[in-house]
């Protein structure tokens, strides 16, 4: 009977899952007194919906356990609680296995909203793992504006430093009186066309008599009358560059073989000079004429030549000055 028992059990449940029904105590019992009870009237109102092949549906299996459960199912629980006295040994076999069915049932609540609480926090765990992160991010941004910044300061201060370091490099290497390339700057200039194989004209001026301005107007009228000069040669002599090469003396350097040229360009330049009369600013007293002298030479070829041409040059000037003064002689 025990071997019956337990085949009957699962073919109730078979039963069960064939119609689509839960194994719900009250529907394990409708479904074991369907299959075991055949003369029962609930055997016979299932088989009247379920025979030609339809599945019984929840309600209608309400409805039947609601109809006839005075005859064999009376409600479940009380089905369970009170057997009748025909029927006692199988109904009490019924009721264990209809509440194991009940015990399963509630573990799987259990399970189901074990299930859904740990849904709920790994929800959470992730709720907060998204904050943190957006947390991190902002700070990753914070911090990449922060060296932004920085770089940009950094950037700023080279670019001041660039700057400050070309004007301190064009300070040295300009004539503060007369704002002209210094001596310096000259021999640089005169170096680095040697190094390019550029061939150096060098026109060497010197103011006729300077002496005699000073001595008479005093050294601040001196520097007045340098600084004219050296505007009046550097006009004269564009592009080509012209540099205060000490004292009173200024230089033109054209590059290429070009003493013609320089000849020409100082000439008139010193002819320009010549031709002007300069007065005292404050007293209007005629300063006299301004004149210069001037010694061109040619350097071409490696750098030793820019010496000797230097050397030449000066020769020429000096020519110039015992020929007379205000004049300018080639070498
Ligand atoms: P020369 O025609 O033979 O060249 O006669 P010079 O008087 O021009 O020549 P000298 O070499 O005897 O005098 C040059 C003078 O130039 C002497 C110096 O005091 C003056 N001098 C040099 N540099 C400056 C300067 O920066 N400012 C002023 N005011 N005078 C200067
Ligand atoms: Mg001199
Ligand atoms: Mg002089």
């Amino acid at each position: 009977m025990g071997t019956a028992t337990i085949g009957s059990g699962e073919a109730a449940l078979a039963f069960l899952a064939r119609q689509r029904l839960a194994p719900t105590p009250q529907n394990y019992t409708l479904a074991y007194i369907a299959l075991h009870e055949p003369a029962s009237r609930i055997a016979c109102a299932v088989r009247a919906i379920s025979d030609d092949g339809l599945r019984i549906r929840q309600e209608e299996a309400d409805e039947i356990v609601a109809l006839y459960a005075g005859d064999s199912v009376r409600h479940p629980r009380e089905a369970i609680a009170s057997p009748t006295e025909e029927d006692t040994g199988e109904r009490q076999r019924l009721h264990a296995q209809a509440a194991r069915l009940g015990q399963l049932t509630a573990h799987a609540a259990a399970a189901t909203q074990d299930f859904t609480r740990d849904l709920d926090s790994e929800a959470q765990r992730l709720d907060d793992q998204a904050a943190r992160t957006v947390q991190i991010v902002a700070r990753m941004i914070e911090r990449s504006k922060l060296a932004e910044d920085n770089f940009r300061t950094a950037l700023q201060a080279i670019e001041s430093l660039q700057t400050e370091l070309a004007s301190a490099r064009d300070e040295a290497e300009r004539d503060p009186l007369t704002g002209l390339p210094n001596r310096r700057c000259i021999e640089r200039r005169l170096q680095d066309l040697a190094a390019n194989g550029i061939n150096r004209t060098i026109g060497l001026c010197d103011v006729d008599h300077f002496k005699r301005v000073n001595d008479r107007f005093g050294h601040t009228v001196g520097d007045r009358v340098l600084k004219m000069v050296a505007t009046s040669l550097a006009a004269s002599c564009a592009p080509h560059f012209v540099g205060r090469w000490g004292g009173e003396e200024f230089i033109l350097v054209i590059e290429g073989d070009a003493a013609p040229h320089c000849v020409g360009l100082l000439d008139q330049a010193r002819a320009d000079l010549a031709s002007r009369r300069f007065k005292l600013r404050e007293t209007d007293e005629p300063l006299g004429r301004i004149s210069f002298s001037a010694g061109v030479a040619v350097a071409m070829g490696e750098e030793v030549e820019t010496l000797s041409a230097l050397h030449r040059a000066d020769a020429a000037m000096y020519q110039a000055k015992q020929g007379g003064r205000n004049q300018v002689v080639v070498d």
